[in-house]
C-alpha cells in the first residue's frame, strides 16, 4: 500500500502536488540553473496545520518525551519537538533523567508506566541513550501502538510486509515521501537510489519508496563506484552522514535529490551529505536547512495524532 492511501484511510486527506502551484506571491524557488527547491519548512507547515485541524475534532493526543542524555544537540531537538506540539494546540509532556542517574532498569520502569497511561498516546525516547545503555532493549519496551519513532520491531515489521495503515512509520523518511508527494514527484516507476541503509533512514526510506512502486537500490559505505550508482537514479535520497559526499558527478540531468544529512561545519553553518554544486545539474533538490528535518518534526505530530486515533478506533 502506498503511504498516502493508507493516510487517507485514517483520515488525512494529503493532496499530492500542491505545492507544485505556486502562488504568484510566493518567491521564485527555481535557482538559475533551473533547479526546484523543495521547500521542507512550507510542507512542514502543510502538515502541521492538518494535525493543528484534525486534533481539534479527533480530540486530545499526547506525547511523552524522555530526555536521557546531556547532549546539547538532544535537548535543541526536544525543545523544538514540545514547540512544535504546543504550536499545533497538541500537549507533550518532558521527562529529563539526569545522566548521570540513569540506568536501563529505571528506563524501562518508566516506559512502563507510560505504556500503561491511557492519557500518553506517543512515546518517544530522544536518541543517542548514555554509554552502557541498550537502545534495542529501551525502544522494544515501548508499547508498539505508542513507538510514535516507529524503530520497534513491530513496525518496521508492518513497514516491510506494506501494511502501512497499521504501521507507525519512521518520521524522517516518511517526511521524505509526504514532502515529494505534495511537491507532486512521481515515484511510480522511477529509479530510486538510496545511499545509506541505516535502521532509523536507509532501510525504511527503502521500503517506503519500493511502497510507492519505485525501483529501489540502496547504497552503502561498501558499495563499489557509488558514483555510477548514483548517476542512475531518477531520484537520489542521501543519507549517508557524510558531508558534501554526493556532488554534481553523482547527479543525472534532471534528477530529483533529497538531502537528509545535517552537519554543522567548523565555521558554524549548516550543511548536508550533498554538494551545492548539483543544482547546476539536479531537476530538484532538498535544501539543508529547511528540506527534510522539518519534515521530520511534523510526523512526529501525525505519528502522536494516528497513534491517538488509531486506539480510539480499536485498531
Ligand atoms: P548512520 O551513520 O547510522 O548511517 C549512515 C549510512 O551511510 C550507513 O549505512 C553507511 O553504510 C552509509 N555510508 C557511510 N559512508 C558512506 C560512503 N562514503 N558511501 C556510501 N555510503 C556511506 O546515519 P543515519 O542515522 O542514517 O543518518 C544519516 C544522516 O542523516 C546523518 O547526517 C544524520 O545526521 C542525518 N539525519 C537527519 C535527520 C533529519 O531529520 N534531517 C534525521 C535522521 C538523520
Amino acid at each position: 500500500m502506498r503511504l498516502f492511501d493508507s493516510m487517507r484511510q485514517d483520515g488525512f486527506e494529503i493532496p499530492t502536488g500542491i505545492l507544485s502551484a505556486k502562488p504568484s506571491h510566493e518567491p521564485d524557488q527555481k535557482t538559475a540553473s533551473g533547479c526546484l527547491s523543495l521547500d521542507g519548512r512550507i510542507a512542514a507547515q502543510w502538515v502541521r496545520q492538518l494535525c493543528a485541524e484534525k486534533v481539534k475534532s479527533w480530540g486530545p493526543a499526547h506525547l511523552a518525551v524522555i530526555l536521557a542524555s546531556d547532549d546539547p544537540a538532544s535537548r535543541i531537538y526536544v525543545n523544538h519537538k514540545i514547540k512544535a506540539f504546543k504550536e499545533a494546540g497538541m500537549s507533550s509532556s518532558l521527562i529529563e533523567v539526569p545522566a548521570g542517574m540513569v540506568s536501563e532498569s529505571a528506563l524501562v520502569e518508566l516506559i512502563c508506566q507510560l505504556n500503561d497511561d491511557p492519557s500518553v498516546h506517543g512515546i518517544l525516547v530522544q536518541l543517542p541513550l548514555p554509554h552502557g545503555i541498550s537502545q534495542t532493549k529501551i525502544i522494544e519496551s515501548i508499547r508498539p501502538d505508542k513507538d510514535v519513532d516507529g524503530f520497534a520491531n513491530h513496525n518496521v515489521g508492518l513497514l516491510h510486509q506494506g501494511r502501512l495503515s497499521r504501521a507507525l512509520l519512521p518520521c524522517t523518511p516518511a517526511g521524505v515521501v509526504v514532502l515529494l508527494g505534495l511537491y507532486g514527484v512521481t515515484l511510480h516507476g522511477k529509479h530510486a537510489v538510496v545511499v545509506g541503509r541505516s535502521a532509523i533512514v536507509g532501510k525504511p526510506m527503502s521500503g517506503l519508496l519500493l511502497h510507492e512502486d519505485a525501483t529501489v537500490t540502496i547504497a552503502h559505505s561498501k558499495t563499489p563506484d557509488l558514483k555510477k550508482v548514483c548517476r542512475e537514479a531518477d531520484v537520489l535520497v542521501v543519507a549517508a552522514g557524510k558531508p558534501e559526499l554526493v556532488n554534481r558527478d553523482f547527479v543525472k540531468s534532471g534528477a530529483v535529490v533529497v538531502d537528509v544529512g545535517i552537519h554543522r561545519t567548523p565555521d558554524g553553518k549548516l550543511c548536508g551529505d550533498v554538494h551545492p554544486d548539483v543544482t547546476g545539474v539536479a531537476g530538484a533538490l532538498t535544501p539543508v536547512p529547511g528540506g527534510v528535518g522539518p519534515m521530520t518534526i511534523a510526523m512526529l505530530l501525525l505519528n502522536t495524532l494516528r497513534a491517538a486515533h488509531l486506539r480510539q478506533r480499536g485498531r
